[in-house]
């Protein structure tokens, strides 16, 4: 079987024709929807994804400002950029690009940023929201994860989705959103006895691990949809967490890399912002 690709290029371009909109409507009311992204360092990963968020904004106007702090910044910088953004009513959403330098406490900063402005929906509120199914707001690659399945019409009631990874930023929103879509939910980690006995029954597997090619084919089921959250740079190449070229032999769907997730990361972070936004402007 040759899996059929989960698009992220055309499923993030579709997204934004809708959050232009959506974004059109609200500077119609006079009201420009604001992002602040707060980088601290000099890390070239984050550089290019707070590049290529300030370049979503610009595709769909929405105000964004990025803050760069050197990578010596101290807590108490860093927060004061944060409250200052808070108190900004021009700022729909502040996101702290992360990995933040070791000396910084990153949840205390995350935990500073007003709940309705958290974008990246790491908050305490937000996760526990979730947590919970209440209304929040929803971590972006997760979310965006758990859109292209459902817009590419992927069965998830009742089916065995197996996560493989635990953060707090993929694994876990990832788990409580395939729950809330009544998937019966495993979460595997680095301690995890036996993956492939786990992974071998996945109708649904996501990998989100940061091992490039982790994922191999005999530990994918035949038919399986294979969702690969892996941003990993091998001799200067993007690749994901999942061995593509064998996998796709055996999946029904797959996502790519890159392409795949990590474009919807982005126009969810949009979608965020402009609900954000919109919630601000009533
Ligand atoms: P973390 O490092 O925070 O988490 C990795 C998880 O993988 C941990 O739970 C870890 O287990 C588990 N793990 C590591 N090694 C193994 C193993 N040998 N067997 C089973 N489980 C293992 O990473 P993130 O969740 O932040 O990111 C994961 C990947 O997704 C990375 O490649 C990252 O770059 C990418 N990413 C992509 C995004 C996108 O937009 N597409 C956004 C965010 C991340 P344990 O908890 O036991 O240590």
């Amino acid at each position: 079987m040759a899996a059929r690709l989960l698009d992220g290029k055309i499923m993030a371009a579709e997204l934004e024709e809708n959050l232009k909109v959506r974004v059109d409507a609200l500077k119609e009311k006079g009201y420009t929807p604001g992002l602040t992204v707060i980088l601290v360092g000099e890390d070239p990963a984050s550089q290019t994804y707070v590049n290529n968020k300030g370049k979503a904004c610009d595709r769909l106007g929405i105000a964004s400002t990025t803050i760069r702090m050197p990578a010596d910044t101290t807590q108490e910088v860093l927060e004061a950029a944060i409250e200052e953004a808070n108190a900004d009513p021009a700022v729909n959403g502040i996101l702290v690009q992360l990995p933040l330098p070791k000396h910084l406490d990153g949840d205390r900063a995350l935990s500073l940023i007003l709940p309705q402005k958290d974008v990246d929906g790491f908050h305490d509120i937000n996760a526990g929201r979730l947590s919970r199914g209440l209304d929040c707001v929803v971590a972006c690659t997760p979310k965006g994860a758990l859109y292209m399945l459902k817009s590419a019409g992927i069965d998830i009631s009742g089916k065995e989705a197996v996560i493989v990874g635990r953060s707090n930023i993929v694994g876990k929103p990832m788990a409580l959103l395939l729950l809330q879509e009544n998937a019966t939910v495993t979460v595997c980690h680095s301690r995890t006895a036996d993956l492939k006995a786990h992974t071998k029954r996945a109708d649904i597997l996501v990998a989100a691990i940061g091992v490039p090619k982790f994922i191999t084919a005999d530990m994918v089921k035949d038919g399986a949809v294979v969702v690969d959250v892996g941003i990993n740079r091998v001799d200067g190449k993007l690749c994901g967490d999942v061995d593509f070229e064998e996998v796709a032999k055996k999946a029904s769907y797959i996502t790519p890399v890159p392409g795949g997730v990590g474009k919807m990361t982005i126009a969810m972070l949009m979608d965020n912002t402009v609900a954000a936004a919109e919630k601000a402007a009533k």
